[in-house]
């Protein structure tokens, strides 16, 4: 387990783009933390690090966003809307996994999935945030 404080959106993104070295297609990174926390702008990181240049933004309307043309693609969900197993079948998640996607699931509370990365952010104040990921060397 690594905890990191960052101190403004660019940092938070600078660990995304590390963590985006450590992953390869299968892999489920898995967010935990509160609206504003900072999962879209690590997902943003990891999107960068992945070499996808495009905007990433939150996928809390269209439940999934896919960024393709980095290194592996990345499939981005937010999971706030849904209720267990079958409906995160529904969204297709494994068919991600299975065709060599890495998926990143904010609010991975909600779909339960055990992630190859945890990533756990919480706010500490308006500019500060404390980022705890476990899993593959952190
Ligand atoms: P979430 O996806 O968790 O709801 P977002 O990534 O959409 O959160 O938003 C995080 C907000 O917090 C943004 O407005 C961003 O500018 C702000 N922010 C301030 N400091 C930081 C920081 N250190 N890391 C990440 N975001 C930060
Ligand atoms: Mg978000």
């Amino acid at each position: 387990m690594t905890t990191i404080e960052t101190h403004s959106p660019a940092e938070t993104e600078q660990v995304g783009a590390a963590l985006a070295g450590r992953l390869s297609a299968g892999d489920v990174v898995g967010f935990t933390g509160g609206l504003g926390a900072g999962k879209t702008v690590f997902t943003r990181g990891l999107a960068r690090g992945l070499g996808y240049d495009g905007d990433v933004t939150s996928p809390t309307f269209a439940l999934i966003h896919e960024y393709r043309g980095g290194r592996v693609p990345l499939c981005h969900m937010d999971a706030y809307r849904l209720n267990g197993a079958d409906d995160l079948f529904e969204t297709g998640f494994y068919d991600y996994l299975d065709g060599g996607w890495i998926v990143a699931i904010e609010w991975n509370e909600r779909a339960g999935v055990a992630p190859a990365v945890a990533v756990a952010i919480e706010r500490v104040d308006d500019d500060t945030r404390r980022i705890r990921l476990e899993g593959r060397g952190y």
